[in-house]
């Protein structure tokens, strides 16, 4: 079975190990291609200070180490150049200039941040529970349905401008849902989003990740999209390929299997795998 990983984070941001040592695990565990995918810088941009973005000053020795991997591999495993990239509406982009001249190989596409309704500094919807709950109750009065639609709002402005390669975390909005103590998943507010969703997604051109990033952090039961949203994405044809969100080099694969079982569950019988910037992805078939 072929699967490889293009989201990847090392302790250039907020992953532990170095470039090195992903390589040499992913190779160890038979992965087809690594990608590195580091969150992109943002505070140069956006005056928001964070602990878990590269720093400007380091992108230059970022995309130097994953280059110098990359020769080092060479005919052992395919390493691949990224940066995830936030959405943040009027702050930062995957579609601004300065991304896309970087000659990456790809760009991930993801919402963490959401702005409060009042107006302010945005926040982050992945942050760890309690911060999470605070921000909740101090910006949206504890209206979790509302926190969701400004979750969705965000990603169709990022749909809409585009940039991206792969489309990050679909749904990284459940993280801090998992029993549904902010939104109804299965409510009639939050189905109609993921309605909306799917073809705007599915028609961006882009690549969708299953992301086994919630599973490997034990914050969801499933991966990233849902089984409900992968389902519309089929029938819409989208396109995906299964990551961990990788943040040490033993994430590397995590929970692939149970990431298959749900794309077949949704109808999927085919990932696809990166080749390489301007070459079409391979289509690979699903074996569980
Ligand atoms: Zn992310
Ligand atoms: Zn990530």
């Amino acid at each position: 079975m072929q699967a490889s990983c293009l989201h990847t984070h090392t302790d250039f941001c907020d992953g532990k190990g170095d470039v090195e040592s992903f390589c040499q695990a992913a190779y160890e565990k038979g992965l087809s291609a690594l990608g590195f995918s580091a969150h992109a810088p943002l505070t140069k941009k956006t005056g928001l200070k964070t602990d878990w973005h590269l720093a400007d000053e380091k992108l230059d020795e970022y995309i130097d180490a994953v280059k110098a991997a990359r020769s080092r591999w060479t005919g052992k495993l395919p390493v691949y150049l990224g940066l995830e990239v936030d959405y943040i509406k009027g702050l930062t982009s995957p579609a601004d200039k300065d991304f896309q001249s970087l000659g990456l190989d790809y760009i991930i596409g993801s919402v963490h941040y959401i702005f409060p309704p009042k107006g302010g500094e945005p926040f982050t919807v992945d942050a760890p529970a309690e911060e999470f709950e605070r921000d909740v109750q101090r910006h949206f009065s504890g209206n979790g349905e509302a926190v969701a639609d400004a979750y969705w709002d965000a990603v169709e402005g990022m749909i809409s401008a585009g940039g991206f390669d792969i489309l990050g975390h679909l749904d990284l909005i459940r993280k801090n849902n998992p029993h549904n103590e902010y939104f109804a998943t299965q409510g009639s507010r939050y189905r109609s989003r993921i309605r909306q969703i799917a073809p705007l997604a599915a028609g961006s051109g882009a690549v969708i990740e299953v992301n086994t990033g919630g599973l490997i952090r034990g914050k969801t039961a499933d991966p990233y999209p849902s089984l409900e949203l992968l389902r519309l994405l089929r029938e819409r044809q989208a396109p995906v390929t299964i990551t961990a969100d990788a943040h040490e080099p033993s994430h590397l694969g995590g929970h692939y299997d149970l990431a298959r079982e749900t794309l077949l569950q949704a109808g999927y019988t085919e990932t696809v795998e990166f080749e390489g910037k301007g070459q079409n992805w391979k289509i690979v078939a699903i074996r569980y």
